[in-house]
């Protein structure tokens, strides 16, 4: 995100560190140059300071709206109405928009609060240090996943467009990316400010222009059957199953806090900009995807005699089929340039978003860092071999079951945020930092992965027919209910594996996180309290990502004499000034 948000918003304030990175006397840890712009400027695998978070809340949740402007809901809305008929399709939509609506809430009110992305937030919210690495790989399959349907559906459109091969397409729709994201987004994040109010009104326009022609196909799309047994009428077994394809957008929230993160303090002057912003941006991004999804099962019906059920999920002929109804003569290249644009920007971002999660994965099990580019080619080089394998063509299948892992993990990290913590099981506050949580925490990563296991059991039909369709919600139920157990069980002893020891309190008299500033021993920067921890190690403060990256301690600053040992949550964990 680091490009999108330096030009979307405001320029940041300057710098308060040195800008080179070194440590002043030559002997500390020096970052290389990705590590140092990811470091420094948009704090990628860190806390976000106060003093870089400068624009205001309508700024912040305007730039991660900005984001959501990508094809594969209408893919998704337009497979969901073909296979399972009008009635459940739409009953599956909402009730996955719901879901999502819900479980985004909390999340994206906890990482606004508390500076932090879904990784960080995971850490502290019942996974432990090591346990959200299985849920980076989660998220990153997310990108992956999508980046393979996004590319999908620009292939397409190159081949209808511009008559390329489907096996060349994809290829090209993968290196495209590539100098895109590696060279920085630069000149796409302006082309993004200025193609946005076109983007809007293209994606529209169709529907307007068959409302105003041939309204009377609205009424008929309640009557569209597809390939369903069951017709047009809602049957649960196909809401379920629906449902299961539209869940695996629940990860999207992760994209979501990527920018509200970057959320000013909530203060009792901006309160109510602050809440709006957090729930537009966060959780209200479903609203739009909903509305695409029913858009994309609207164009798959209009199109569905024309181009036949097989194609009619394609955006590519949806939107040639809705241009020609006010464009004809140039509707195939305005559609094909509208595919390509859109899907130019959503797999930069996925494949930028997927090259930090790799990164947050391998530095933290190999205490390394070889630069992002490594991961980008790793995250397309996946992407890739899906399109080729034709994943398009199994779109329901792999949502469906990618649905249960990514349904576990929000549903734990949501039952600790709404359960766990209002109940006192679980910290009152998010930490993130290695120094101070436990490697694991049977908690957040047993459940689960006790969830996903059952869930993914039951996707393969090991208890019937509807415990298959509805696999994602045992999942979710399984992972609520199973987090405050094991909290109740562990006494919430593996949240916390040392106290707090810095003299600098961590938040301040009114309760805001301190702004303090100190210098990390390690690497010789300023980095705000809430990013620094006390390092027996070094004997002095270190910053949350040095601290991550060292591989002599051997964690000695938990398991040493030093180790103050699990901590009680009745004890006293924060001083707070005054
Ligand atoms: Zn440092
Ligand atoms: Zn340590």
């Amino acid at each position: 995100m680091t490009e999108i948000l330096d030009n979307e918003v405001p320029p940041p304030p300057p710098a308060t560190t040195d800008p080179s990175g070194k440590a002043a006397d030559g002997t500390g840890r020096t970052y290389n140059g990705w590590t140092q712009n990811s470091t420094l400027e948009d704090y990628s695998l860190r806390y976000a300071p106060k003093s870089f978070r400068r624009w205001t809340p309508y700024v912040v949740a305007t730039t991660a709206l900005g984001g959501i402007a990508y094809l594969a809901d209408f893919a998704i809305g337009g497979s969901i109405a073909i296979s399972y008929g009008f009635g459940s399709a739409m009953v599956a939509i909402a009730a996955a928009a719901v879901v999502i609506f819900l479980t985004g809430i909390p999340i994206s009110y906890y990482s606004a609060k508390y500076s932090i992305d879904m990784d960080l937030l995971t850490r502290g919210a019942g996974f432990g240090y090591l346990g959200s690495t299985l849920t980076s790989v989660i998220y990153a399959s997310f990108t992956f996943i999508f980046f393979a349907l996004e590319g999908s559906i620009m292939a397409q459109a190159l081949e209808l467009g511009l008559n390329i091969p489907l096996p060349v397409s994809y290829l090209i729709a993968s290196l495209i990316i590539l100098p895109l994201v590696i060279y920085g987004m630069t000149a796409l994040s302006k082309m993004q400010v200025w193609t946005q109010p076109i983007w809007l009104v293209l994606m529209v326009a169709p529907f307007i222009s068959i409302a105003i022609q041939e309204p009377e196909k609205f009424s008929k799309f309640t009557h569209f059957a597809g390939n369903s047994p069951t017709g047009s009428s809602v049957s649960l077994i196909s809401v379920g199953a629906g449902a299961g394809v539209a869940l695996s957008l629940i990860a999207q929230i992760g994209e979501q806090v990527d920018y509200l993160r970057f959320m000013p303090d909530k203060t009792p002057e901006n309160s109510r900009s602050w809440w709006a912003s957090v729930l537009s941006a966060g959780p209200g991004w479903v609203v739009l995807g909903g509305a695409k999804q029913i858009g994309g099962a609207f164009l798959a019906f209009y199109i569905a005699g024309s181009v036949g059920l097989s194609k009619a999920n394609e955006p590519i002929q949806q939107y040639v089929s809705g241009f020609k109804t006010f464009a004809a003569p140039v509707a195939l290249g305005l559609a094909t340039f509208f595919v390509i644009l859109s899907q130019i920007k959503i797999n930069s971002t996925n494949a930028y978003s997927g090259s930090l999660s790799w990164s947050n994965f391998f530095s933290r099990l190999t205490h390394r860092h070889p630069g992002r580019v490594v991961y980008i080619f790793l995250n397309v080089g996946i992407a890739l071999a899906l399109m080729e394998g034709g994943v398009f063509g199994f779109l329901n299948t792999v949502l469906g079951f990618y649905s249960n892992v990514a349904i576990a993990w929000i549903g734990a990290v949501v039952a600790d945020l709404v359960i766990n913590k209002p109940l006192g099981l679980s910290p009152s506050y998010i930490e993130f930092k290695r120094a101070h949580l436990y490697n694991f925490n049977p908690v957040g990563f047993g459940s689960m992965l006790i969830a996903s296991a059952v869930s993914i059991v039951a996707y393969f039909n090991a208890f019937g027919d509807y415990g298959k369709a509805f696999s994602p919600f045992i999942a979710l139920f399984l992972a609520m209910v199973l987090s405050p157990l094991f909290a109740k069980l562990t006494k919430g002893k593996y949240y916390i594996a040392r106290t707090e020891d810095l003299d600098e309190p961590l938040f301040t008299e009114d309760g805001l996180l301190s702004a303090a500033v100190l210098t990390c021993t390690v690497c010789t920067d300023e980095f705000e309290r809430p990013d620094v921890a006390l390092c027996p190690f070094h004997s002095g403060p270190i910053c949350s990502l040095c601290c991550s990256l060292e591989s002599a301690c051997h964690d000695s600053c938990k398991t040493g004499g030093g180790a103050s040992g699990p901590v009680d949550l009745d004890s006293p964990k924060v001083r707070t000034a005054g």
